[in-house]
């Protein structure tokens, strides 16, 4: 038996990082324990989100927004002749950003006082944990309190199993070198899409297979009906009720084979992403006895707040129920170091903003229209284009609107739903709102500066009452 904790994490993403920073914060002794290792052996901090998921993808989407937007400068007077992509340099500019961001973490441990553990770590019974280093020598560390912070892995299919260079889960997607002339994309969800987006403004003809035939059914209807408009003209083909059913290599080709209403298809790519959602990852990480149980998807079991159902032990993040969000993770994460240090803590789950980086940005919190009228809520509905904001149109962004929905009887706002140049930035001002209880005219009474985009909130609040300025209303109050 080695050192004892108060707190020992397992898992260094954004769920376990955080967790580990804000114990040691508030001065528990902490350790936080990861598997992960670059290619050198060396400890790799940030997980999912910080190496292969939010930031790696979000850096490519910059790069490949900008270059689209210099393919289209000609509308400010900017000639620039033609344009290329240095793909390798794309890449190499993401690795760089990814490397800077997970020092940084490895830096914030140090300043906090974070014990970093590196091998794989088992919860053993009576919160003891067993670590296993990378020369197999294992070591069992004891602690007062347990947080899981495992996460998630990528699904695979049968019928598109991976293959290296051509059939690619979202860590091989983040790394493909030149653009390819036709990508293959199976699944229509965000990473589907985002990842999509990258190639087709890079000129890649980009089909995407989305077994449902709702496009986007987490979302509002009137944003999904409007992204969907949005991406047919952006190069990005998005066939809907297509079920993937094989795939064959020939050479460096895939043949991607896909059912439909009409029938059976094939279809012939360069290369074929599959981003049909993840799966918690819960591998190797429970002892037989450690009283921490799964539930029926293979989630670990918590309650609200987090706890498993074993004492002391608590679990956050993609590995647990709700969703698989960098930034629920985290929050998750403060949450339970809080609980640790005695503090009271709670997190609002009815207030968690959902983001699609594509451009426009799709982007929203609270209840959608549908979800609330299913509920017999009586609402009031606020809608605002971009295309009437003066800002958008100087920034030459004009797709899109906000739609704002309260509630009928107390003003109250239920849901903000965004699909815009800034959706991304504007959604935290509705959770803002959200979360301090506003009603709509709280926020009709809020003196916006002009000319920003976030004025488009401004008028949509207004558009509840029927009171938009810069818009014809369709109802007055
Ligand atoms: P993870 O980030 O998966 O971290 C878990 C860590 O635990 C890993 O480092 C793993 O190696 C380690 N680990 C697991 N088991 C053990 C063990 N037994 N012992 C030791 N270590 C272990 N979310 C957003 O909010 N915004 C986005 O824009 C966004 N974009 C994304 C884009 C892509 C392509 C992908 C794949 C995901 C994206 N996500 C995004 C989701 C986001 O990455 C996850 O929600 C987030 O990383 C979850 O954090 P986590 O800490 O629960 O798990
Ligand atoms: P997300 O969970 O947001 O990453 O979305 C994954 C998407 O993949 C969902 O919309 C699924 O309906 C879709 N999907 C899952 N399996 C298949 C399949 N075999 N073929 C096409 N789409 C699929």
């Amino acid at each position: 038996m080695s050192d004892k904790f108060d707190v020992i994490v397992i898992g260094a993403g954004p769920g376990g990082y955080v967790a580990a920073i804000r114990a040691a914060q508030l001065g528990l002794k902490t350790a936080c324990v990861e598997k992960w290792v670059d290619d050198k052996g060396a400890p790799v901090l940030g997980g999912t989100c910080l190496n292969v998921g939010c930031i790696p993808s979000k850096a490519l989407l910059e790069s490949t927004h900008q270059f689209h937007k210099t393919q289209h400068a000609d509308v400010h007077g900017i000639q620039t002749g033609d344009i290329s992509m240095d793909v390798k340099q794309m890449v190499a500019r993401k690795d760089k950003i990814v490397s800077n961001l997970t020092m940084g973490v490895a830096g914030l441990f140090k300043a906090n006082g974070v014990t970093l553990i590196q091998g794989m770590g088992k919860l053993l019974a009576n919160k003891q944990v067993q670590v296993t280093a990378a020369d197999g020598s294992a070591t069992v560390y004891a602690a007062e309190n347990v947080i899981l912070a495992s996460g998630s892995v990528p699904v695979e299919i049968p019928p598109a199993p991976l293959t290296e260079g051509l059939i690619l889960d979202n860590e091989g997607a983040l790394n493909i070198d030149e653009t390819p002339k036709r990508l293959g994309v199976i699944g229509a969800g965000v990473i589907g899409l985002e990842m999509g987006s990258v190639w087709a403004r890079l000129g890649t003809e980009v089909t995407v297979l989305e077994a449902m035939d709702e496009f986007l059914g987490v979302a509002d209807k009137d944003v999904a009906k409007e992204a969907a408009k949005i991406f047919k003209k952006q190069n990005l083909d998005i066939k809907l009720g297509a079920r993937c059913t094989g795939t064959e290599i020939n050479g460096q080709e895939v043949t991607l084979k896909y059912t439909d209403a009409e029938g059976d298809k094939e279809l012939v790519v360069d290369k074929l992403i599959v981003a049909v959602g993840r799966r918690p990852l819960t591998k190797g990480l429970l002892a037989d006895d450690s009283g921490v149980k799964l539930d029926e998807r293979g989630f670990i079991f918590v309650d609200g707040q987090c706890r498993t159902e074993a004492p002391g032990v608590y679990a956050v993040g993609d590995s647990v129920r709700g969703p698989m969000l960098a930034h629920k993770a985290s929050e998750e994460g403060i949450m339970v170091a809080d609980i640790i240090a005695g503090h009271h803590a709670q997190m609002n789950y009815d207030v968690i903003p959902s983001i699609i980086y594509t451009h426009p940005e799709l982007a929203w919190v609270g209840k959608t229209e549908q979800e609330l009228k299913a509920a017999g809520v009586a609402i009031k509905v606020g809608k605002f284009p971009f295309a009437a904001s003066g800002r958008a149109m100087a920034a030459d962004d004009t797709d899109g609107f906000v739609k704002m929905i309260a509630d009928e009887a107390t003003d109250r706002i239920l849901g903000v739903h965004i699909v815009g140049g800034m959706a991304s930035e504007l959604i935290a001002q509705a959770a803002i709102a959200l979360e301090f209880g506003s009603t709509a005219e709280d926020l009709q009474l809020t003196v916006f500066a002009h000319p920003t985009v976030s004025e488009v909130i401004h008028e949509a609040a207004l558009a509840v009452d029927g009171h938009a300025i810069h818009m014809a209303n369709r109802k007055k109050r």
